[in-house]
C-alpha cells in the first residue's frame, strides 16, 4: 500500500456504522419485518395471514428506497418506508412492533472492541470524530446505541442520512459530516467504510481520502460496480491509527 503524506493534516477521521463500527452480521432482512409485523398485526386485531402480507409489503418498501438511495435519489427514514407499506407509526401496533424489531437487530448493534480505544487516540492527537451513517433510523436510536457501548461522548459530531436530503455516496451527505465538525476542506478529512461504492468512492469523490474496511460480505443485489482504489485498508480498526500516523509524518 502506498501512503502519501496528506495535503493538509488530517482533522478528522468520520466513520460509517454497519460492518465498520459494529462488525458484519449478515442480516434475514425478511425475518425483520415478519418480527415487525406480527406484533403489528397482533395488536390491530388482525391474523397471522395479514401479517405476513404485511411483511412483504413493508421488505419491498425498504428495498425500494434502499435502491432509490443508491441511484442517488435521496434518503428514507422508517417511518416513510412504513408508510409507503400502509402502516401508520401512530397506529396503536406501532410501539410494540417497533420494540420487537429492535430486539431482533440488537445482537447486531454491538460496537467493535477497537472503537473506545481508536477514537480515544484520535482525539489525542488531536483530530475529531466523526460518523456518517447510511441509515433509516433515527439519530435517538444510534445514540443509544453509542452510549450502551460507552463511545458516545467519544464523538465529536454524527450525521445520519434518516435526517438529511442526500445518502452517501452524494457529496451532499459527505459535505454535512464536515460542517458538524466544522470543517470545510474535505482534503483534512479521512473517511472509514466497508462499502467500496457508498465509502470508498464517495468520500474520494467528496475529496477525502478513504480507508476501506474490507471485511464485510455485502449481499450481491446491494453491491455498486465501482473501480476504486482505497488510500488505506484497515483490517481491523485500530489499524486506522497507523494509517493516518503515516499521513501525519510522511
Ligand atoms: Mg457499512
Amino acid at each position: 500500500m502506498r501512503l502519501r503524506p496528506a495535503a493538509v493534516p488530517v482533522r478528522a477521521v468520520i466513520f460509517d456504522w454497519g460492518g465498520t463500527l459494529t462488525p458484519w452480521h449478515t442480516i434475514d432482512l425478511a425475518e425483520q419485518w415478519r418480527v415487525y409485523a406480527r406484533e403489528y398485526a397482533a395488536a390491530s386485531g388482525q391474523v397471522p395471514a395479514d401479517a405476513e402480507a404485511l411483511a412483504e409489503r413493508i421488505l419491498a418498501a425498504e428495498d425500494a428506497a434502499w435502491a432509490r438511495i443508491r441511484a442517488g435519489g435521496g434518503s428514507a427514514h422508517l417511518a416513510e418506508v412504513l408508510a409507503v407499506a400502509g402502516v401508520a407509526s401512530d397506529n396503536p401496533g406501532h410501539d410494540a412492533a417497533l420494540t420487537a424489531y429492535q430486539e431482533f437487530w440488537e445482537p447486531h448493534t454491538f460496537t467493535d472492541a477497537d472503537v473506545a480505544p481508536l477514537f480515544a487516540g484520535l482525539r489525542d492527537r488531536g483530530i475529531k470524530v466523526g460518523v456518517l451513517s447510511n441509515t433509516i433510523w433515527s439519530r435517538d436510536y444510534h445514540a443509544a446505541v453509542f452510549a450502551r457501548d460507552g463511545v458516545l461522548d467519544l464523538i465529536d459530531g454524527a450525521v445520519y442520512s434518516s435526517e438529511i436530503d442526500h445518502a452517501k455516496p452524494h457529496r451532499a451527505a459527505f459535505r454535512s459530516a464536515m460542517a458538524v465538525l466544522g470543517l470545510s476542506d474535505p482534503r483534512a478529512c479521512v473517511y472509514v467504510g466497508d462499502r467500496p461504492y457508498e465509502d470508498v468512492h464517495g468520500s474520494q469523490r467528496a475529496g477525502m481520502r478513504a480507508i476501506l474496511v474490507p471485511h464485510s460480505d455485502i449481499p450481491p443485489a446491494q453491491q455498486v460496480p465501482v473501480d476504486v482504489h482505497p488510500d488505506g485498508v484497515a483490517h481491523r480498526l485500530l489499524d486506522v491509527l497507523d494509517i493516518v500516523d503515516g499521513w501525519r509524518t510522511g
